[in-house]
């Protein structure tokens, strides 16, 4: 369905409060649940067809990219993976935030870890593989476990292979004989032994002024997030303080503004970077109901210009992914403390299809509630709920 242009006028009436987001998925709907209620509207862009749509329920608008990009005060993007030339056009309306430089560090781990490199800042030891020897020397260097990663398009684990045995190299090294190298050159990282995963959230305003959430305590299966629970237990002042320096420095040599998201491994009381992501994220979901200002009203007030909102936390939350299940059930809807968001998309086998929010003012309060939840989950989830059951 086709929405017409004037149907759609809200969108371009103020010209002067519209956003662009790149990428028409949960995020952008997200952001736009961010922006209304500061009164700034928000259109999505699908990045394959390059077409306006409304975030909401994906239809079309009457109304071209030029169009959008002319009218807005704002362009950013829900995910890092997205065609050269849509940054490119991105980047020319001087609108773009946070920008095609952090966008390129996301979206391509070679420009990634020469950046975490050139910065000082800890990560895995890695090699880049651009034949079958590097790879092999990789492994004499690196292993005897090592997870090789595709350089570009990898996300919830998708593009990485686990080689954890010199039979396994040698398999993988038979797969790879006509890989296109050129095309698409691989990182091998030593599989590094962390005691857990965090991240932080950080929000850059456009004056440049750095604000943090509290680190975030992550769960993935096969690859992808399946819990998060904040504020992370245990985290010292001097942990959060590394953390923060770790984004301070980033957000400076990418020129930031907006949401970064850092995913860290911590190993005792020292913080390795895995990866970044130059976007609002997944594991700061729980913003939505642990805090004043969510990470999506706080990554739209700081590309648009305005004051950040408060990143305190006011509650304890665990969030729980909603992959490849339908619904919850309404039981679990009739939790007091428990908060829905769904996406609206079809059900598919590892596709984030949703979240809740569980929300407690103490610890046994929590575990409480995750307890009455775990009880009332589809098999699948109730798996991964049950590492954070105490
Ligand atoms: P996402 O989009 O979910 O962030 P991704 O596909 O970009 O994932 P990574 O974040 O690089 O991939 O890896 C996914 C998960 O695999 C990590 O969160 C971690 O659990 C595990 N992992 C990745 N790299 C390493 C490593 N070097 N050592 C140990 N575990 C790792
Ligand atoms: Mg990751």
């Amino acid at each position: 369905m086709t929405q017409t242009f004037s149907g759609n006028a809200s969108f371009l009436n103020n010209g002067n409060d519209l956003i662009v987001v790149l990428g028409h998925g949960q995020l952008a709907r997200m952001m736009y649940l961010g922006a209304t209620q500061l009164g700034l509207n928000i259109l999505a862009v699908n990045a394959d067809t390059k077409e306006c749509v409304n975030p909401v329920d994906k239809t079309r608008l009457n109304l071209t990219l030029e169009q959008a990009f002319d009218h807005c005060i704002a362009i950013t993007s829900e995910f890092e993976h997205l065609p050269k030339d849509l940054v490119k056009q991105a980047e020319a309306t001087g609108k773009f935030r946070p920008g095609a430089k952090a966008i390129a560090a996301g979206a391509d781990r070679i420009v990634e870890k020469t950046l975490l490199e050139d910065l000082g800042i800890a990560n895995c030891p890695h090699r880049i593989i651009r034949n079958t020897e590097d790879l092999a020397n990789a492994y004499t260097e690196l292993g005897p476990k090592l997870i090789l990663k595709t350089s570009r398009d990898g996300y919830d684990g998708y593009g990485q292979w686990r080689i954890f045995s010199l039979d396994e190299l040698q398999d993988i090294c038979n797969e790879l004989q006509e890989f296109d190298f050129d095309h698409m050159p691989l990182v091998a990282e030593q599989c590094v032994s962390f005691e857990r995963e965090i991240s932080l959230l950080g929000v850059t305003d456009s004056q440049g002024n750095h604000d943090y959430y509290p680190l975030t305590e992550n769960h993935h299966g096969a690859g992808q997030l399946v819990l998060s629970l904040a504020r992370a237990p245990n985290v010292n002042a001097a942990l959060q303080q590394q953390a923060q320096d770790i984004h301070d420095k980033i957000a400076e040599a990418l020129s930031y503004t907006g949401v970064l998201a850092i995913e860290l491994f911590q190993m005792g009381d020292k913080l390795l970077v895995n990866e970044i992501a130059p976007r609002v994220h997944n594991s700061g979901h729980w913003t939505q109901q642990g805090c004043a200002a969510s990470q999506f009203e706080n990554h739209i007030r700081a590309i648009a210009g305005l004051p950040l909102g408060s990143t305190q936390p006011q509650h304890l939350v665990a969030m729980v992914n909603y992959v490849g299940e339908p619904k919850p059930s309404i039981e679990i809807l009739a939790l007091k403390n428990i908060h829905l968001h769904w996406y609206d998309k079809g059900v598919r086998a590892k596709r984030k299809m949703g979240h809740i929010n569980l929300v407690a003012d103490s610890e046994a309060e929590l575990q409480a509630l995750i307890t009455k939840v775990h009880a009332l989950l589809p098999e699948s989830l109730q798996a991964n709920l049950a590492k954070l059951k105490a």
